[in-house]
């Protein structure tokens, strides 16, 4: 016993000392990443880019200050405070962060793995390391916002990203997530096994008002910032799609949704389906494949947006071996066919590519085709900005530059309004003001 005491004695004294020096270590550590945050992060940054599209219009010459988390001035004859950083930007467009307005994080591209697959083979943890990775993709390409239209049997995981991501976890672009997305019983997939057997599906399954509705809920309570609804699909391999939900459930399924505060995004792939939607006043059709010159009319006058998704059908013609020549498949030609449809209607589009179906931070691709089938470089850039962030309802916060609003901005080389690939030469991302690539 005496023998342990005699040696407890030193090793106190030892510990208390060793102790001292790591509080005054730790103490320096925190004078010197204090100095680094202020030399990382001053008190404002100015922007000096050759010119500005500020979510609406081309405006040469301008600046734009950057003060904490917010834009603070953006005109031709901002002066940047003392102290401030001044990053000049030659030759180069400074640009609202782009918002996409159609992701699935928690999917790859199919020609890696099939959706079915996916679904059924890959663990949750192996599906959200994944999505961590797409996610940090997606923002390194500019896009500092992503309406996350389903997990794909990924459960709520989204949600969880979301936080990861809005502490600081991990980087990547801000969320408006869906959860699980909704489907009428025995219409989704994966299908083909033992009928009547449980399979797991890639969204959750509901039938009758009162039982979607609940779903609707349970899903809001989760997490759900949008509300995803099937309104049509294959219910057997090999069929084209019919409807699926009732216009009575589509109708009761959005009126919960807004109740709530929350928008709606149906897909559809049918005249009927879209009649119903556009009946149950939805915030915005994905695919809209089935559209009539009368229905994308009715669209126009409620205001309900379309995300074409062109980039999904081109690159799902391409897994199926199109080689890119026309004439395209007949899939590709009925997207271009119905988007063309829209824009003679003066419907309003939404930037949103269906990207997963391809691979995360080639988002840009779905800018490109909208452009290559018909519309003007300025009407693609406002989708991707002031137009996403109107119809997500969150025109107050981002997808313009204007004093008050989050500094989410990117500088890309070159005039996206003239051709908009040129979002592809990200040279600068800002998100909140932070600077997270450059
Ligand atoms: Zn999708």
């Amino acid at each position: 016993m005496r023998e342990d005491a005699r040696t407890f004695v030193p090793t106190a004294t030892w510990i208390a000392a060793f102790a001292g020096i790591t509080e005054n270590l730790m103490r320096a550590c925190f004078v010197l990443l204090a100095l680094l945050w202020s030399a990382a992060s001053p008190a404002a940054i100015l922007l000096k880019p050759d010119r500005v599209f500020d979510g609406q219009a081309v405006h040469a010459g301008w600046s734009v200050l950057i003060d904490g988390d917010r834009i603070a001035a953006a005109g031709p004859d901002v002066v940047a405070p003392a102290g401030a950083e001044t990053i000049a930007l030659p030759g180069q467009t400074l640009l609202p962060g782009l918002i996409e307005g159609h992701s699935h994080l928690f999917l790859h591209p199919y020609n890696q793995t099939s959706w079915d697959d996916q679904v059924l083979h890959e663990s949750l943890a192996l599906r959200t390391a994944r999505a961590v990775a797409s996610a940090r993709a997606t923002l390194m390409a500019g896009f500092t916002t992503t309406r996350d239209l389903g997990t794909e049997g990924a459960g709520y995981a989204d949600v969880g990203l979301k936080q990861a991501i809005d502490q600081g976890i991990v980087p990547g672009p801000r969320m408006i997530v869906a959860t699980r997305a909704l489907v009428a019983t025995g219409a989704y997939g994966p299908k083909g096994f033992e009928p009547g057997l449980a399979v797991p599906q890639g969204a959750e399954e509901a039938s009758g008002v009162e039982t979607l509705v609940a779903a609707v809920r349970r899903q809001i309570a989760a997490g759900a910032d949008v509300v995803k609804l099937y309104a049509d699909y294959r219910w057997g391999p090999g069929e084209p799609s019919r409807p699926t939900f009732s216009a009575a459930e589509l109708a009761a399924a959005t009126s919960a949704a807004h109740d709530a505060g929350r928008i709606v995004a149906v897909h559809t792939g049918t005249t009927e389906g879209l009649s119903r939607a556009i009946a149950a006043h939805v915030d915005t059709i994905e695919h809209g494949y089935g559209g009539t010159p009368a229905l994308f009319a009715l669209m126009t006058r409620q205001g309900i947006a379309l995300c074409p998704t062109l980039a999904a059908a081109d690159a799902t013609a391409h897994y199926r071996g199109w080689n890119g020549q026309e004439p395209a498949p007949e899939s590709v030609r009925q997207s271009r066919a119905s988007f063309a449809m829209a824009l003679a209607a003066h419907v309003p589009i939404c930037m949103g590519g269906d990207v997963g179906v391809f691979a995360h931070g080639e988002n840009a691709r779905e800018m490109e085709l909208m452009q290559a089938d018909g519309m003007s470089p300025i009407a693609v850039l406002v989708a991707a900005t002031s137009g996403n962030a109107r119809f997500f309802h969150l025109g107050d916060k981002i997808g313009a530059i204007r004093p008050g609003l989050l500094a989410d901005l990117i500088a890309v080389g070159g005039d996206p309004t003239r051709d908009v690939a040129a979002v592809r030469d990200i040279r600068l991302v800002v998100k909140n003001g932070v600077v997270v690539r450059r």
